[in-house]
């Protein structure tokens, strides 16, 4: 599959108010996008370093995705994102090597990227996306 590199990791946060200044006054990293997905029930806030980010993310109701994991499992690392080029055919590939995925097709996702993502019982425990940058 050879992902060109790891696009983010996302952090699940109860509260982006606290998170943020956080990362901003002890990381000294700059905040530069905060931006509701609304059908996946999160704000989420964007650092860069390097060519990855970290995506904080926020639970914006306590039946979605974040909101669930939180309960679960408190505050924390949610999931990993490698960057690849042509998705679907990625997608393809990794469910042809038996990884239970998620999303078959890709679907958008924050900052206009294509995503999907592969199952955790399929990628040892890690909650693992794939990324594409449609303008590339
Ligand atoms: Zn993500």
């Amino acid at each position: 599959m050879k992902p060109t590199h790891i696009e983010h990791i996302g952090i699940a946060v109860k509260d982006l108010k606290e998170a943020i200044p956080f990362f901003e006054k002890v990381y000294g990293l700059e905040c530069y996008a905060v931006e509701e997905v609304v059908d996946q029930k999160v704000k989420t806030a964007f650092f860069k370093v390097g060519d990855t980010k970290i995506e904080l993310l926020e639970s914006t109701d306590p039946e979605g995705p974040i909101g669930k994991f939180i309960e679960k499992k408190g505050e924390g690392i949610h999931h990993m994102a490698f960057a690849v080029e042509n998705l679907a055919e990625k997608l393809k590939f990794v469910e042809e090597q038996g990884v239970r995925l998620i999303d078959k097709a890709p679907r958008k996702g924050a900052e206009g990227l294509n995503i999907g993502f592969l199952h955790p019982k399929s990628t040892f425990g890690v909650l693992t996306e794939l990324c594409e940058d449609p303008t590339k």
